[in-house]
């Protein structure tokens, strides 16, 4: 079998990680649903504790630190969620709640750009939500910080500003199903690996946002995130 490729493949998408030169190579991006109680109500739901569900970005739509979010086409409606991000050093199926903390690398802060017009169509008609949720670019995200170094954060401010004006506003403790419960439960879903991320669900207060925007966000012990819409 030969090992050149028709054609030279894509780079692989990573994150820088702070402190270190080393870079975190992205596998799958999973996001959760409606962990916050106040976002699950603000969306038109019952906070009550049904399972998690999940969807998922391409890892090519993260958008690493530094760089400016460009406002995706067929949509009038984009929406800022900032997100406490998990990021998996190793994985596996059915993962003990027990041990989840083990495979966790590191966190960082994210945004789940969502057009939520097209979010809301799919809903509607049953459709999938990619088109809402996976769009180029769609997926901001921080530096990660190691977990050696913080931890791992079960509480602390959720926050973001658009131009100065706090917007979002919540607390890790807040969240229904904490990082434990996430990953065990995903992991009797899909195969965990190594480079995994895991948006964990934005508190309320999302929102529209346009170009020429500033959004700044962050989480208390993990980082922060800014960046302009353009
Ligand atoms: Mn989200």
């Amino acid at each position: 079998m030969s090992s050149e490729y028709v054609f030279p493949p894509p780079p692989v998408p990573s994150l820088a990680v702070r402190g270190t030169e080393g870079r975190f190579p992205v596998h799958r991006i999973y996001c959760v649903g409606r962990n916050y109680a106040a976002h699950a109500i603000e969306m038109g739901h019952d906070p009550d504790r049904e399972p998690p569900f999940f969807f998922q970005k391409n890892a090519d739509t993260l958008l690493a630190a530094g760089h400016d979010f460009p406002y995706p086409d067929m949509s009038h409606d984009v929406h800022y969620e900032l997100e406490l991000v998990v990021a998996l050093e190793s994985g596996g199926k059915n993962i003990p709640e027990a041990d989840a903390l083990g495979c966790v690398f590191g966190y960082a802060v994210g945004l789940d750009m969502t057009r939520r017009d097209l979010q809301g169509e799919a809903k509607k008609l049953g459709r999938p939500w990619d088109v809402g949720k996976a769009f180029d670019w769609s997926a901001p995200c921080s530096d990660i910080v190691p977990a050696q170094s913080i931890g791992h954060p079960d509480a602390g401010a959720v926050w973001l500003k658009v131009n100065d004006e706090l917007r979002q506003s919540g607390d890790l403790n807040q969240m229904i199903w904490k990082v434990p419960e996430i990953i065990a439960y995903l992991s009797g879903l899909f195969t965990l690996a190594p480079g995994d991320l895991i948006f964990s669900g934005t508190p309320s207060g999302v929102g529209p946002t346009v170009r020429g925007d500033r959004l700044h966000g962050g989480v208390d012990s993990v980082g922060e995130i800014e960046l302009r819409v353009v």
